[in-house]
């Protein structure tokens, strides 16, 4: 990543505008503007527009900077995630090592538990 970050898309620098209509441009509902419904801009023009800040991608355990991306079942993100945590970022390498602690800890139950039977010390107890 270069000193001065530039939007990926339309290539201003921060603090400038978007090149108007860029895939980048946030609206004031949090939005992208070219798809948000509640603005409409081709009927009108925005009410405000957001100047391109360039705001770094970090992972929430370790901090590290713009994380590579991949792909994770949602069933297994959930398992691994904690609520809070859900649509924070985190670099592999961080959701591989979540992955190995909870599994070391807490085990997948592969089948239903057995139930554990005491029959032996009842039996011995009623012998006596
Ligand atoms: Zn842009
Ligand atoms: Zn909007
Ligand atoms: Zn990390």
């Amino acid at each position: 990543m270069s000193d001065h970050p530039t939007c990926p898309d339309c290539g201003v620098l921060e603090g400038e505008y978007h090149i108007f209509l860029c895939d980048q441009e946030i609206c004031r509902h949090g939005e992208q503007l070219i798809s948000c419904e509640h603005c409409d801009f081709r009927s009108r023009p925005p009410k405000r527009r957001f100047p391109f800040i360039w705001y770094p991608l970090l992972c929430a355990r370790c901090g590290v900077h713009d994380p590579d991306f991949f792909a994770v079942p949602d069933s297994e993100w959930e398992r691994y995630v904690s609520p809070d945590k859900r649509h924070e970022i985190l670099c592999k390498p961080c959701y591989d090592a979540i992955a190995v602690l909870i599994d070391t800890h807490h085990p997948r139950p592969q089948t239903p538990p057995v139930p554990q039977r005491n029959e032996s010390s009842f039996a011995l107890e009623a012998d006596v």
